[in-house]
């Protein structure tokens, strides 16, 4: 076995050992908080989606929006109005 010292890829500590080979957390705690902020990234990446309007990439806060703002949304509203006549 090498004693290389490993770093902990949640709280960047330093340690010793792993107990398993293949861990790379210090422990159970960081391997949780790591796993909580990976979902949460996940999800944050879910709701991003650009602005139909003005094609602005950003993560929506409600499932159901569809434009980045009002001024979109109206914006987008006229432009169909406008294609129609
Ligand atoms: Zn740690
Ligand atoms: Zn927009």
């Amino acid at each position: 076995m090498s004693d290389v010292r490993h770093r902990c890829e949640y709280c960047r500590r330093q340690v010793n050992q792993h107990k398993r080979a293949d861990a790379v957390y210090c422990s159970p705690t960081c391997a949780a908080r790591a796993r909580d902020d990976r979902r949460r990234f996940a999800r944050r990446l879910r709701n991003l989606r650009p602005c139909p309007t003005c094609g602005w990439v950003f993560a929506f806060r409600r499932s159901d929006a569809v434009y980045c703002s009002a001024r979109c949304r109206v914006a987008a509203h006229r432009a169909r109005h406008s294609n129609m006549e």
